[in-house]
């Protein structure tokens, strides 16, 4: 049995988050992942760093004034997984947002986000938004409102670096661990997991436990004896289609209204997203049909004729949202702030609900703060931030780090590049892992220029336990349309020549990646 102060369920970006909150403030630790780490929704999301402008139509200032100030942390301290992205509003007749509104909420945004506003806004009405847009309808187009924010490449690096800093200063996470029993003791809980890679069962006493376990935060309640529901799941979908257009476009779907976004993501388009109830499990989330067919139709919609169809789409994901229990409001005006909850004797089983990825950092902070003051402060107040940037916001001293690592490692600018997008200033950690071994650093695949050195160190090096870890939520490639599945020669390779797997064994692992990938993303292959 180990003995730590508190153990997270959860090893989404919120759990992480929290884990290395934890730590910072001197706690001892452990968290449990029943999957990999960001498997759940943090690798399901719009991948949006953003303020939230739509909340602003529900007056809520507060949130988005947070939401602002932690896109500007996440900017400061992840500068490399960001691209700033001008997001564009087209405002029709017969929508059900007036121009007058679009453009308060623009320029409300500017205000709110102020001093880490990214850019001015823009507002064209009549002609000059039809010379602005020439690429979507328009029929009825009174006013286009352009804003900004940030897109994500990967937001489950978030979690994984979080893990990271958070290992080296003595915490310890677990994936494919899976909580199975949570039960009470005089000075806390008892948490008993199984590693479903192992087969082994693990018993943890904590005098605490952080329930951030994001959709499944109800069951994980149920397994330690609380009734009743603190969540109200949403599912919302994505496709990804080829590219259709070079701009981010945040338009409302004619059938009820809702916003959804048309962005552009490395050479392709990612549309999304729905927002339903899902009474269902959390395990059993899909895409559907009825899903497809809605954006598939309001996309064609805004775009004046049949743009998209099923055989432009390559593939598409689903996930939950998290929600606060607020009945009788509709699934978009459920609000998105957080909002940690303790129970039990003495407040030591804490849940965190609600919120988003960009908020994650706060979400993190309140839980942690509030575990700890059940607890009767242990540890001690956090010196200093818990988390060194791990990128570099300045441009010119980007530039000179790509040069150096094309200059120190023998690899192409495009090799560089991409790794710095990938690991930010620790790009150099992964090349000194490659060695002088050329092979390792040639590019995988020409999409993004990844090596095959990334895929030993996401084994070696940051916990992956099977190939849908590598390449789905470690690297670049798994972002791309094929998701690495063109790149099977070159993988397998890796798998026999440098992990000592025979030709049969990097078969069946390659054909488990198709399945899970299939599976994950109804991809087509
Ligand atoms: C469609 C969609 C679009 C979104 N877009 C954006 C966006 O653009 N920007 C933004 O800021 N936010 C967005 N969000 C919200 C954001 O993605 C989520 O709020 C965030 O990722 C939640 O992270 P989490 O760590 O709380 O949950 P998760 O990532 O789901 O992590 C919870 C983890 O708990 C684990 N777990 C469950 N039960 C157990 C158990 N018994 N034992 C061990 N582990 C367990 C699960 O496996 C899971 O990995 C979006 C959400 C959705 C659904």
């Amino acid at each position: 049995m180990t003995h730590v102060d508190i153990v997270i369920i959860g090893g989404g970006v919120t759990g992480a988050g929290c884990l290395l909150e934890a730590l910072s403030r001197g706690l001892r630790c452990v968290l449990l992942e029943k999957g990999d780490f960001s498997s759940g929704t943090t690798s399901a999301s719009s991948r949006l760093i953003h303020g939230g402008i739509r909340y602003l139509e529900h007056l809520h200032f507060g949130l988005v004034a947070e939401s602002l100030k932690e896109r500007f942390w996440i900017w400061q301290h992840f500068p490399h997984l960001l691209r700033p992205i001008a997001i564009h509003i087209p405002v029709y007749g017969w929508g059900k947002r007036s121009p007058l509104v679009a453009g308060l909420g623009v320029k409300l945004h500017d205000l709110l986000a102020g001093k880490a506003k990214i850019e001015k806004s823009s507002i064209y009405l009549g002609k000059k938004a039809r010379n602005v847009v020439r690429e979507i309808s328009h029929d009825g187009l009174s006013g286009l409102f352009v804003f900004h924010d940030y897109q994500i490449l990967m937001p489950e690096r978030i979690a994984l670096e979080s893990i990271d800093a958070a290992v080296s200063m003595g915490g310890r996470a677990e994936n494919y661990t899976r909580v199975e029993k949570i039960s009470q003791t005089d000075g806390g809980y008892l948490v008993e997991a199984r590693n479903s890679h192992t087969g082994e069962n693990a018993l943890f006493s904590a005098a605490a436990v952080i329930n951030a376990a994001g959709a499944w935060i109800d069951e994980v309640r149920k397994m330690a004896g609380f009734r009743g529901k603190l969540l109200r799941p949403t599912k919302g979908i994505h496709l990804e289609a080829e590219k259709l257009t070079g701009r981010a476009l945040f338009v409302e779907a004619e059938t009820d209204r809702r916003l959804f976004f048309i962005l552009p993501f490395l050479n392709h388009t990612l549309v999304g997203t729905t927002d339903t109830d899902h009474p269902g499990s959390p395990d059993d989330v899909r895409p559907l049909p009825g899903d497809v067919d809605y954006l598939i139709s309001n996309v064609n919609r805004i775009f004046g004729g049949v743009k998209l169809g099923p055989s432009r789409i390559f593939s598409a994901y689903a996930g939950l949202r998290p929600l606060i229990n607020v009945p009788g409001k509709s699934e978009s005006a459920v609000p998105r702030r957080h909002l940690v909850v303790c129970e039990g004797p003495g407040g030591r089983f804490v849940s965190i609900t609600g919120g988003k990825l960009t908020t994650y950092r706060k979400m993190a902070e309140d839980t942690v703060k509030k575990a700890q003051a059940v607890l009767g402060n242990p540890g001690g107040k956090r010196e200093g931030p818990p988390f060194l940037p791990c990128g570099i916001t300045d441009p010119r001293e980007r530039e000179e780090f790509i040069r150096h690592l094309t200059g120190e490692h023998g690899i192409g600018e495009e090799t560089a590049s991409a790794l710095y997008t990938v690991y930010g200033t620790r790009a150099d950690v992964l090349l000194a892992f490659a060695g002088g071994d050329a092979r390792l650093k040639s590019p995988l695949s020409p999409e993004t220029a990844e090596i095959p050195a990334q895929i030993l160190y996401a084994y070696e090096k940051e916990s992956a336990k099977c190939l849908e870890d590598v390449l789905l939520r470690r690297m670049l490639i798994g972002k791309t349309p094929k998701k690495g599945l063109g790149e099977e020669g070159k993988i397998k390779e890796v798998l026999t020549r440098y992990m000592g797997k025979s030709p049969g064994e990097a078969d069946g692992l390659f054909s488990s990646f198709r399945d899970s990938a299939a599976a994950k993303f109804m991809i087509k292959i």
